[in-house]
């Protein structure tokens, strides 16, 4: 069976498509976005929540202004989706912390971000706190933190309820979705991609590969490469406490429901997003000594989710040069950068001249 009425389609219902698909849908064109069943490796559904800046691009000036621009979308972008669809966000962009518990290692990272901060050659801004004035901040900081950097720019949000936003407000713009679909097969012929479900065509002007790990597959289908690997963190959930914790940080948060999300690993362990009970006490070892409150709370849940990265870290966003009409993305930072995807990224690929912090975001950087 051959459907043909789209203008794009899309190969991902991850929070990279689903913003994608919301922009594009949002422009007016008629959508369609495919996307595996619930057995799939999907980092939008096991991430941390977190909308951030402060570290970002340490070692890539461009980065981190693709990210600072994101960051300062991110308001009016979830008030955009929450307008039309009711869900509420639970954003909280009221500045967060790198907590450290080493002299050596709050040096070496103030360090890197006032180099990054001459790089960037614009307002970046982040504070550097004593143990008092980090506990004036967050006063239940426990007595082996050295200090902590305070991103003002940095906050977080529930990534399930931001990917339930994106898929409402896709669908109520006439967005298609179908679900429980692998695509096995593109071509591209005579202008249009013709893309494979399962014994199903679909066929586009234009595509988005925004499949997570899925990318490295289809990516050669249409002339690119997505040289992407797995990598795990593994999370740790508490029951519901108290809030006591205004200020995320890159390992502890505290949802707006009261439950601690407490993360997480970097381990390259290829597809395995199963648990460990060394990592998981590591990572919950170094929470309490944090946050002492911490100690006798409950762990209701943990789990494993695979990150979707590149050689380098940073992302790839890149039109085919043999399939024109071929877009790539693939990305690490999904929840922090929807604002970009959903607005300026998407009006690149409708034919708007490429935002200059993505020039080298190619995958050809990998070649040598
Ligand atoms: C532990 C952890 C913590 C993280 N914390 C943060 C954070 O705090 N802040 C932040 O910004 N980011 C964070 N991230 C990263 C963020 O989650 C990812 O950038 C983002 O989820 C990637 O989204 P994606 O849509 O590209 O991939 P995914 O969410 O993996 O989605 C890809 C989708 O493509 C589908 N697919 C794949 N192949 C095919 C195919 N052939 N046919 C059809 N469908 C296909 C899959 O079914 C899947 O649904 C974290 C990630 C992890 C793992």
């Amino acid at each position: 069976m051959t459907i043909r009425d789209i203008d794009t389609l899309i190969i991902g219902g991850g929070v990279v498509g689903m913003s994608i698909a919301y922009g594009f849908a949002k422009a007016g064109e008629k959508v369609r976005l495919l996307d595996e069943g619930d057995d799939a490796f999907r980092a939008a559904r096991g991430n941390f929540g977190l909308v951030w800046l402060q570290g970002k691009g340490l070692s890539n000036p461009d980065y981190a202004r693709w990210t600072m621009a994101s960051v300062g979308r991110w308001s009016s972008f979830a008030k955009e989706l929450t307008q039309t669809s009711g869900v509420d966000l639970e954003l909280s962009q009221v500045g967060g912390l790198t907590i450290c518990l080493e002299e050596a290692e709050l040096r070496e990272y103030v360090a890197s971000l006032e180099t990054l901060r001459s790089a960037i050659g614009t307002h970046y801004p982040f504070e550097v706190l004593d143990p008092q004035s980090l506990r004036e901040l967050s006063p239940h900081i426990g007595p082996d933190v050295v200090g902590a950097v305070y991103g003002q720019l940095d906050g977080h949000v529930s990534p399930l309820r931001l990917l339930r936003a994106l898929t409402e407000n896709f669908r109520m713009l006439g967005g298609e979705m179908i679900g429980s679909v692998h695509c096995d097969r593109i071509e591209h012929r005579d202008g249009a991609f013709h893309v494979w479900t399962d014994g199903r065509e679909h066929v586009a002007g234009r595509l988005v590969l925004a499949a997570g790990l899925g990318n490295r597959d289809l990516a050669p289908m249409v002339g690119m490469q997505a040289p992407i690997a797995p990598n795990r963190g593994q999370v740790l959930v508490t029951e519901r406490m108290q809030p006591f914790l205004r200020h995320p940080s890159v390992h502890v948060r505290q949802t707006g429901e009261g439950v601690v999300q407490i993360g997480d690993s970097k381990e390259g362990v290829g597809f395995d997003d199963g648990t460990t009970i060394d990592q998981l006490a590591r990572i919950a070892h170094r929470a309490r000594r944090y946050f002492p409150i911490l100690e006798n709370a409950n762990i209701v849940r943990t789990w494993g989710a695979l990150r979707v990265m590149t050689p380098d870290g940073y992302p790839i966003y890149q039109e085919s040069g043999d399939c024109p009409g071929a877009f790539l993305v693939t990305c690490h930072s999904g929840i922090t950068l929807a604002a970009m995807h959903a607005g300026p990224l998407v009006d690149w690929m409708r034919g708007a001249s490429e935002p200059p912090e993505i020039h080298t975001f190619k995958s050809e950087r990998f070649d040598v």
